[in-house]
């Protein structure tokens, strides 16, 4: 069986990680600073907080910019369930728009649509790595009608005076925009590093702050540290300095801060992420070859003159499946020993949305990419000769479905 998303564990991550069990030191410590490091260094971000998923990283960055009832946040219908999961625990409201007819991303006429005097943040996902339209986003919340509308409840929002761009780039780790990583294209990027994703310290996450001039980020950095770790004044870290036990709670705080263990995986991926950028790469190549030879086949958006995806997810689309003949054809892909996913199932399709009353005929794009999408496998470790069973199996089972 061609499994889907196996994460990389050689010999080096494996070191690496029984080097932080032995150190002594295994929760937040020197391996979690220094991959912060790395990371801000990598994106050319301001600063860089890693936390323990990209959910609770979100979820107190949220509360930290202080919305809840009464605020809209804007997110694409077509997302993991987090995006949305985590305004509805803020207190907030989920607003959803629909996508762009080329790309997997939110639409910004849509999104313009949406804006009311309550709208807090717009988070736009990177869908399977290709970086959102960040630069039209920001022309939009700086249009002058659209500024005088927004009321800040804050002096953080007042000192931004905008509605915030937040990225949700679970997906998009290295992908380029604008000559630069995407990454600073948004006010704060934010990460997930998930088994299954791009570059994985198991679980954990990581929100790179890139706020505009008259933001001190190495304030935000020590009270985001203060935040993640239940609102104490000091880490178990400080904690050890000979007599330094003392410590006040500011205010009560969450608790998501990454571990030593999982900083020791991360380090590794960071530092041999370009090869793993280029193997994606030479796999969407292989891919895109094959398939673009079929009538049948629409193949994703990855490569712009403006934006390079993370190459994070094919995203293939069967021309005129139905979303029952998709499904048939997955079963297909996967009676040839090939597993395959869908990324993803738009909210409305799901109980804890529909419940809250949105409806799937609000957003008909999202609908038509999610009917035909088949993910393919990609990752570091899929052989060439793997990539070609996985070709094979997709055109077996099409012809097998749709008939030739
Ligand atoms: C994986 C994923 C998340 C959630 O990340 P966690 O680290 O598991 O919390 C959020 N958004 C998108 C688009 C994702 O794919």
């Amino acid at each position: 069986m061609i499994p889907f998303s196996p994460p990389r564990i050689d010999e080096k991550v494996i070191a690496e990680v029984t080097a932080a069990l032995q150190s002594g030191w295994i929760t937040t410590g020197p391996r979690t600073k220094q991959f912060e490091k790395n990371i801000s260094a990598y994106n050319g971000c301001k600063t860089t907080v890693a936390v323990n998923s990209w959910t609770m990283g979100m979820q107190v960055l949220l509360n930290w910019w202080g919305i809840g009832e009464g605020d809209e946040v804007i997110i694409p219908a077509y997302t993991y369930c987090a995006s949305a999961n985590v305004i509805i625990h803020a207190g907030a409201k989920p607003v959803l728009v629909d996508l762009n007819e080329a790309d997997f991303n939110l639409n910004v006429q849509k999104v313009r649509d949406a804006i009311t005097p309550n709208t807090k943040a717009i988070m736009a996902v990177d869908i399977s790595g290709f970086p959102a339209d960040y630069d039209q986003l920001m022309v939009l919340v700086n249009e002058p009608a659209i500024k005088d509308q927004f009321s800040a409840s804050n002096e953080l929002q007042e000192k931004l005076g905008r509605i915030l761009i937040l990225s949700d780039a679970a997906h998009s780790f290295g992908a380029l925009m604008n000559g630069g990583k995407a990454a600073v294209q948004a006010d704060i990027a934010t990460y997930s590093f998930h088994a299954v994703k791009n570059l994985t310290t198991a679980e954990g996450g990581a929100l790179c702050f890139n706020l505009p001039e008259g933001f001190d980020h190495d304030a935000i950095y020590k009270e985001m540290c203060i935040k993640i770790l239940h609102g104490q004044s000091k880490d178990a870290l400080a904690k050890t300095k000979k007599g330094n036990w003392k410590y006040d709670v500011e205010e009560p705080g969450f608790k998501c801060n990454m571990t030593d263990l999982q900083a020791a995986i991360g380090l590794i991926e960071l530092e041999r992420y370009q090869e793993n950028l280029d193997r994606r790469k030479s796999i969407f190549l292989q891919y895109d070859a094959a398939f673009q030879k079929e009538s049948w086949a629409i193949t994703p958006l990855f490569e712009t003159s403006q934006k390079t995806s993370s190459y994070h997810l094919y995203l293939l689309r069967i021309d005129e499946a139905s979303e029952a003949q998709r499904d048939a054809i997955i079963q297909e892909i996967f009676e040839q020993n090939v597993s395959v996913n869908v990324h993803f199932q738009p909210l409305p399709l799901l109980t804890a949305y529909k419940k809250r009353g949105y409806q799937m005929d609000d957003y008909p794009e999202a609908y038509r990419k999610f009917a035909n999408e088949i993910s393919l496998p990609v990752y570091f470790d899929l052989t060439d000769d793997q990539v070609q069973t996985v070709i094979e199996a997709v055109r077996h089972a099409v012809s097998k479905v749709m008939g030739d």
